[in-house]
């Protein structure tokens, strides 16, 4: 095992070694039920390398103290370290440090733009304009902005091949839509939404875009300024970090016209009991001791995909999607959701005869992990009229073998099941 930061690579050079790649991640050589472990739950929360578990390993062992308050050694050391992690995440969305606010996650990021930006600006009869593939995180708060506004929300909805209608979309944004909510990457589809075309109708129209990152940002180049949104939200876990990490990035003109949305250390300039001065964006958004240790593997993450070059993560995951998506279909009975052209390596399915429940359970005593139930994402899965199904989601780091080992395990589950 390499502990080592590895060095950055163009994207133009050579691919990786995928074989030696997954030596970095120690969790994948475990078995699960004496059978060796094959992970297809990274779309759930993905796995990590000994880069990032040494980082924050090395953080408590070494230099563990509260960020942006001591004065002595280790703070500092700790101070740079956590805003060295921002700078990086920056760099890697192609976005200024001054406009990404670290958070817990897409969830925490979602809801800050809610409380934050629509809850004092929506009002009776406006819309906000959200798919019918999103994920509950950007839903939910959409729904209580709009309970307490008096806005409503509006559903784009999607074809059966689970890509966007574009048309219906752009027929639904009318003068009421004040805000559109999108994911870059559905999480059960795997659908890839083209979201700087999206983000350019809709800003024709004034409307603010938030997308929703999760699921892109670890699978391929993501360049938010391109993208041409007013908010762009991410997580760290599903990209080789900790878990309880993530980041909003939002243009400079919101961050300062928005109020903090929690009160604490860290946010403000000055207090008194006359009244309080708040910091700058994006500190005003980060109010008590963040995830530090996190945030310090968060920047290693960002250095190791990186270092593999993220064309070249996303070619093999496309390379190991074909592969998948070929076998799968040689099965009888086997039904896919999501088969939109663009689409990362996620694959919804269903067995015919069998409830989703049951062949994840089963998979799993094959040492097979995959998600089952309904992915966060009730209204999706309502569109389809199933009350579950299967997800297996792949990362750079599964192979080959995994897959035909995945394809002998269900054949004989399925068998089980008939
Ligand atoms: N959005 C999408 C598309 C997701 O897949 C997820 C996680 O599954 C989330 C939002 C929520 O992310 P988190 O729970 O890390 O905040």
């Amino acid at each position: 095992m390499n502990l080592s930061t590895p060095r950055p690579q163009a994207d133009t050079g050579a691919a990786p070694d995928w074989d030696r790649v997954r030596q970095d991640f120690p969790l994948l050589m475990r078995e699960v039920h004496g059978k060796p472990l094959v992970y297809f739950d990274n779309a759930n929360t993905g796995q990590k390398p000994v880069q990032v578990i040494g980082a924050v390993d090395e953080f408590y062992r070494r230099y563990n103290a509260n960020v942006s308050r001591a004065v002595h050694a280790l703070g500092t050391e700790a101070t740079d370290a956590y805003e060295g992690a921002r700078t990086k995440l920056a760099r890697f969305l192609n976005v200024r440090a001054s406009e990404l606010v670290l958070c817990s996650g897409t969830t925490f990021a979602l809801n800050l733009v809610a409380y934050s930006w629509a809850l004092p600006r929506l009002k009776a009869g406006d819309v906000i304009l959200v798919s019918r593939m999103e994920h509950h995180a950007n839903i939910v708060p959409w729904q209580l902005v709009a309970e307490r506004t008096g806005a409503s929300v509006r559903v784009a909805e999607i074809s059966p091949d689970g890509s966007l209608d574009l048309d219906a979309l752009r027929r639904a944004m009318t003068a009421e839509v004040k805000l559109l909510a999108v994911a870059h990457v559905s999480n059960v589809l795997g659908t890839v939404n083209p979201v700087r075309e999206i983000c350019r109708e809709a800003r024709k129209r004034g409307i603010i875009t938030v997308v929703d990152g999760s699921q892109a940002v670890p699978h391929r180049k993501v360049d938010v300024a391109a993208i041409g949104c007013d908010f762009y939200a991410i997580t760290g876990h599903k990209m080789c970090g900790p878990t309880g990490t993530g980041a909003l990035w939002a243009r400079r003109e919101h961050l300062d016209a928005m109020p903090p949305f929690l009160g604490g250390g860290e946010m403000i300039k000055e207090v008194s009991f006359e009244g309080t001065v708040f910091n700058e964006a994006p500190h005003k958004f980060e109010a008590g001791t963040p995830n530090i240790a996190g945030f310090i593997g968060l920047g290693v993450a960002v250095d190791y995909l990186e270092s593999l070059g993220l064309a070249h993560v996303e070619a093999r995951e496309a390379e190991l999607l074909a592969h998948f998506t070929e076998e799968l279909q040689k099965i009888d009975g086997l039904r896919i959701f999501g088969t939109a052209p663009d689409k990362a390596a996620v694959v919804s399915f269903l067995v015919e005869g069998a409830h989703a429940h049951d062949l994840a359970t089963l998979l799993d005593l094959e040492g097979v992990a995959i998600r089952s139930g309904q992915h966060c994402a009730h209204p999706l899965l309502q569109y389809y009229g199933v009350a579950a199904t299967c997800r297996a989601s792949l990362a750079f780091y599964n192979t080959h073998e995994e897959i035909e080992r995945f394809i002998v395990a269900l054949n004989k589950v399925r068998k089980l099941l008939g």
